[in-house]
């Protein structure tokens, strides 16, 4: 869903969500805006926190819940939305989470960094810096990792450095860097699931976390708000034995050898929802715009329910053959893992064969908040060597991979994007 070719990501974040429509009223200045100054109970100072003025209103999209990745690292994946709440045209120069006793900078984004990792809402166009008009909003995506749970931090910060064009009024300097947007780190570990692929050489297209794909740059303004469904979702495309995702014409359905492929359920649950009348797209190009309904981006899919650990997720498998879920599964009926679903096929917003599957906290596959997961057993082979190699895989190309870390199996990961791996659901 959501530009689903396969692609490298460049500075160029997938288009989403349209202009946001909260202008904050600028600080008059002129008596202290309304900000404090009342009387406070002496049984509630203890509580006060201390007042500073944050001209860029910040928050988090969700409480991060690390994953770790192929890459061995824990990922704390999540968004920033940042207003400017001042009537001046603001600069933001870089922004930093930090985290743990001595508010460790753990992660960084500045100049094309900065750029690479956001996008100004109501822009069209990348400019050269991350500027916003008075009452416009950006969002950061912010990849934070540390090498092991351990050194987790409990609670992340955010530091924010702006310049304005001048000083915003008399309470503020032109420029200034700002604490903001303060958020626990989950102590729930991502759900370990079983694949729902079978063999080797599936490529994780538009995967998380450290580039901003088409689906971690998904914000979906949906039912009143925003929302990130697709924060962790993957489009699963296999490899053949010459290493080509396609052999022969990209516009045959019969050039890629993996249409049909099974897909399964990654975990004993109960199936909530099932799409299957929407036929497939003609491969090669997406479905010129306007042609499908929201409702109906995820073309046929499957959306199953399932616990862990006490708590409920949903999986989201998408842009299924026409008929192949309703060969295996209805509404109510329970699973388990490994059980067929339906059948890897090209149907809804997209213009190749594959599998969309990501795992979220509601059965609506877009108005959710998405979840990290990992699997349970996985052989990483490689990873697509680049840019480059990719595009060339794209015109049917064998896709040239670079040796990611140690390869080989891996238990309880989460695949990383561009990664090739075998994949072996449930037995
Ligand atoms: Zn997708």
């Amino acid at each position: 869903m959501s530009a689903t070719r396969v692609r490298m990501p460049g500075r160029r974040v997938a288009a989403a969500a349209g202009a946001l429509g909260i202008v904050l009223a600028a600080w008059t200045g002129q008596d202290g805006g309304g900000i404090g100054g009342g009387e406070v109970d002496g049984g509630e100072e203890a509580a006060v926190v201390e007042e500073v003025l944050t001209p860029i209103v910040a928050s988090v999209s969700t409480e991060p819940t690390p994953v770790t990745g192929t890459d061995g690292r824990m990922h704390l994946a999540y968004e920033l939305l940042l207003i400017n709440a001042t009537t001046t045209e603001a600069t933001i120069d870089s922004v930093q989470a930090v985290g743990g006793e001595t508010d460790e900078v753990l992660e960084e984004y500045a100049g094309d960094d900065l750029l690479s990792h956001s996008r100004v809402v109501g822009e069209q166009d990348t400019g050269t810096t991350v500027e916003l008009r008075g009452g416009q909003a950006a969002f950061v995506w912010l990849d934070v990792t540390v090498g092991n749970r351990e050194a987790l931090p409990e609670v992340l910060r955010h530091e924010i450095a702006v310049t304005f064009t001048e000083a915003p009024n008399p309470l503020l300097p032109a420029q200034l860097t700002e604490t903001v947007a303060q958020t626990p780190v989950s102590d729930t570990p991502a759900p370990v699931i079983a694949s729902p692929l079978d063999g080797s050489n599936w490529l994780t297209g538009n995967g998380c976390c450290a580039e901003v794909s088409p689906h971690r740059g998904a914000a979906n303004p949906i039912n009143g708000q925003y929302f990130f469904a697709e924060r962790f979702a993957i489009d699963w495309v296999q490899l053949d034995e010459d290493m080509q995702i396609f052999d022969g014409e990209p516009t045959e359905m019969s050039s890629y050898a993996y249409y049909d492929a099974p897909v399964h359920a990654v975990a004993d649950g109960t199936i909530v929802a099932v799409v299957d009348h929407i036929q497939d797209q003609p491969p090669g190009s997406n479905p010129a715009p306007g042609t499908l309904q929201v409702t109906e981006f995820g073309g046929n899919h499957v959306v199953q329910r399932f616990e862990q650990n006490g708590h409920t997720y949903y999986a989201f498998y998408a842009h299924l053959a026409p008929g192949s879920a309703n060969e295996y599964v209805e509404v109510g009926q329970e699973v388990d893992a490994g059980d067929q679903v339906g059948r890897l096929g090209n149907s809804g917003n997209t213009d190749s064969p594959h599998l969309h599957f990501h795992v979220m906290d509601s059965h609506n596959p877009l108005a959710s908040n998405g979840l990290p997961f990992v699997l349970e057993s996985q052989k990483l082979v490689g990873t697509a060597a680049g840019e480059d190699a990719l595009e060339a895989a794209l015109e049917g190309e064998p896709l040239q991979l670079t040796p990611a870390g140690p390869s080989g199996e891996r238990e309880d990961q989460m695949p990383l994007m561009l990664d090739v791996t075998d994949l072996r659901p449930a037995t």
